[in-house]
């Protein structure tokens, strides 16, 4: 039986917000009309920039890089290479195939990349420069042809870790631009902006229902917008790396839900009260803790099945397992972004240094979706080939036989003329 031992006092709305989405619309209308001037106008409204052109030079950036101090390019060329291993890693596993299917009949298929990607990185609340790797670096090592990347100012001025960050992953143009004005200018293109196949990467509500609404028009790799966090755990964990893992992500925006789902009254209790504690000590606790109080939540379940179901049902972007036995829950869950196994881990991890991607589905995409990866910016492309007549001839009657259950006649002579051509004979209906 689940009970609540705390209940979220709102609930995320399974799909974007109505008006986040009348907002969004109207501003990539906007940028789809008037360019960049509507670009500028935007930039200077919502970050308070103006620049004549929002693409950096290479003097600006080359500034960036040289600002860095020695620990930091350490730090984050660490960090990047985790990303990039992991990523080709993963790049070797998508192999092009060829396959003959039946005698005389070659199928198979290629993995190309895309061509051009427009990343976001996100930059309103804090420069989150990990974004620069988990998008720029992997659309790299997945081969596309050119990058392009956007991040906001921060607090109006260029974020310069970011900007680090984007060049030493290898982005082909940076732009100091963020929010709609940003995904319209990459997805619509401008007169100075060249429009890219596919928009990546994280961001807040406006982002994230910019990708959504420009998809079609662009390919995007998922819906990836307010960070959430479940953490699972039984009585071999303690409420002080709880409350701190869940606080650690809530700090993220005050829309960022925190749930942990136990098997243990008693560690539920003392997660409350840990959590308590440290919001008065945590410096972002004006953030994390609205986030905690509108959408955090403590769920008790008798059984691990019991466990597994209310994690799969919530579908959360990160899932951190701490329990006896986390290889448990990797077997048998199946709906979540990245699962986090053990106590020697967590989300700062993944979300910073080890090497997966953090960039992760939200609102429940997890049901149908895993996050950014190496694959995201392949696409993998079909053939097809016919090395006999035989083989041309029985699929063409089989395929012309097909065709006329469909009313479909002109396909129907498709596959007959091949018949007559290389099988001498026609196809009777
Ligand atoms: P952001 O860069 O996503 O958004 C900042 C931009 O939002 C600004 O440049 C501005 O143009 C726009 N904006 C702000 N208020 C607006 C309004 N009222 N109308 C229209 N546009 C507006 O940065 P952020 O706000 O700090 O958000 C980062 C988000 O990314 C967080 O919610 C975080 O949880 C999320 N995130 C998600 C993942 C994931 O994989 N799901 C990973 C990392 C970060």
């Amino acid at each position: 039986m689940i009970r609540y031992i705390k209940s979220a006092r709102l609930t995320q709305g399974a799909t974007s917000d109505p008006a986040v989405t009348e907002t969004v619309t109207a501003l990539l209308r906007d940028v789809e009309d008037n360019g960049d001037a509507a670009v500028r106008r935007l930039s200077v409204k919502f970050d308070g920039l103006d620049r004549d052109s929002y693409r950096l030079s290479d003097a600006e950036i080359r500034a960036c890089i040289d600002g860095l101090t020695k620990q930091e390019r350490i730090d984050l060329d660490f960090a990047q290479t985790q990303v990039r291993n992991f990523a080709e890693a993963q790049r070797a596993t998508m192999l092009d195939l060829e396959v003959e299917t039946l005698p005389g009949v070659v199928l198979g298929h290629k993995n190309i990349p895309i061509a051009n990607v427009g990343c976001y990185v996100p930059g309103g609340k804090y420069p989150l420069l990990a974004s620069a790797h988990m998008t720029v670096l992997t659309a790299k090592v997945a081969g596309c042809d050119r990058v392009i990347t956007c991040a906001p100012p921060f607090k109006g001025q260029i974020a310069p870790k970011i900007v680090a960050a984007q060049a030493l992953a290898g982005a082909d143009e940076i732009y100091v631009l963020g929010g709609v004005q940003a995904i319209a200018a990459m997805g619509h293109g401008t007169e100075t902006i060249q429009p890219v196949d596919m928009l990546a990467g994280p961001g807040n509500a406006y982002v994230a229902e910019a990708k959504r609404l420009m998809f079609g028009r662009v390919g995007i790799d998922l819906f990836a917008g307010p960070t959430e966090t479940l953490v699972i755990a039984d009585d071999t964990s303690d409420g002080e790396v709880i409350a701190t893992d869940l606080l650690g992500q809530a700090e993220h925006g005050v829309n960022s839900p925190a749930i942990l789902i136990t098997n243990s009254e008693a560690l539920a209790r003392d997660t409350l009260h840990q959590i308590d504690r440290i919001l008065a000590i945590l410096p972002t606790a004006e953030i994390a803790g609205k986030a905690w109080r509108d959408f955090g939540e403590i769920i008790l379940c008798d059984t691990l099945d019991e466990m597994v179901a209310e994690a799969d049902r919530i579908a959360s972007e990160h899932v951190q397992v701490m329990t006896a036995d986390p290889d448990y829950f990797l077997t048998h869950m199946k709906n979540y972004g990245a699962l986090f196994l053990g106590q020697r881990t967590n989300v700062a991890f993944g979300d910073k240094v080890i090497g997966t991607n953090h960039t992760l589905p939200t609102l429940t995409s997890a049901r149908y979706t895993g996050g950014l990866w190496v694959g995201k910016f392949l696409k993998t492309c079909t053939y097809q080939r016919v090395l006999t007549d035989a083989a041309s001839a029985r699929i063409g009657a089989i395929g012309s036989r097909l065709c006329h259950m469909e009313g479909f006649v002109g396909h129907a002579e498709q596959a007959n003329l091949r018949v007559r051509r290389y099988g001498g004979q026609n196809v009777p209906y």
